[in-house]
């Protein structure tokens, strides 16, 4: 395939389920990929360096921040985030379809650098079902999860500038909801030219 690859973001309060819909969307989907992001988070029980995330040390971040190698990164809940360029650039460039799972600032910035970046918000269904959610998870102390559910409503309110609300109320009904943005934007006039140009030059012709 010729065509360069779409830049998607996905943002969510935390617990909100954007990790399990992405990691299903991704083993149901060809041609996507997810970047791992760098974070100074300490990692959590089960995950893996290179996996979920590159876990480094903030001189490590710093360092890459001052030679220029992050596309966006961001403060969030005290540890930083950000997303490598080259890994970017490159993924797309090969046709790739890329997700973002980043914090509303991270989408922020990738907009204005890449404004045919598409943007989807997930939302719990309700505030009650995502502390639920986030207590279930397990993963984390209660002070965290207190400190998260305070900050969900500041994420949440940014969900007026994204492209596509999915409501994670059902995981399944999610799920398609979330496969069928994906599908739509494969289908959008400029990546059918990109991708069917010869075929749709040959039945005018
Ligand atoms: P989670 O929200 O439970 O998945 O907890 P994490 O600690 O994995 O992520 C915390 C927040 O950081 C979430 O809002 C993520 O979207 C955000 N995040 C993760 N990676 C990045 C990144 O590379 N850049 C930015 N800006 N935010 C990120
Ligand atoms: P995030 O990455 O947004 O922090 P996760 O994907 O880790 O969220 O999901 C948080 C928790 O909620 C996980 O334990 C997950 O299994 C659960 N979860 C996700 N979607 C749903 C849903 N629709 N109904 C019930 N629980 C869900
Ligand atoms: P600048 O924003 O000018 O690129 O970075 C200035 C300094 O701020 C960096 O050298 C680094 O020490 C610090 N810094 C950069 N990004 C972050 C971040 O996301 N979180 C925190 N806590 N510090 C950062």
């Amino acid at each position: 395939m010729s065509s360069r690859g779409t830049l998607f973001t996905v943002s969510a309060p935390s617990g909100a389920g954007k990790t399990s819909l992405v990691e299903a969307l991704v083993g149901s989907m060809s041609n996507i990929l997810v970047s791992i992001s760098h974070t100074t988070r300490p990692k959590r029980p089960g995950e893996e360096e290179g996996v979920n995330y590159h876990f480094v040390t903030p001189e490590t971040f710093h360092a890459m921040v001052a030679r220029s190698e992050f596309l966006e990164y961001a403060e969030v809940f005290g540890n930083c985030y950000g997303t490598a360029q080259q890994w970017v650039e490159d993924t797309l460039n090969n046709g790739m379809d890329v997700i973002l799972e980043i914090d509303w600032q991270g989408a922020d910035q990738i907009r204005r650098l890449l404004p045919d970046t598409v943007g989807i918000f997930i939302l719990p269904p309700s505030r009650e079902a995502l502390e639920q959610r986030l207590t279930n998870r397990g993963q984390d102390d209660a002070d965290i999860i207190a400190g998260r559910m305070q900050k969900a409503i500041n994420e949440m309110s940014h969900y007026v500038e994204a492209d596509y609300i999915i409501i994670n109320e059902d995981f399944d009904d999610a799920l398609e909801d979330f496969k069928a943005v994906m599908r739509a934007q494969r289908l959008t006039l400029d990546n059918q030219q990109a991708r069917h140009g010869s075929r749709l030059e040959k039945l005018l012709s």
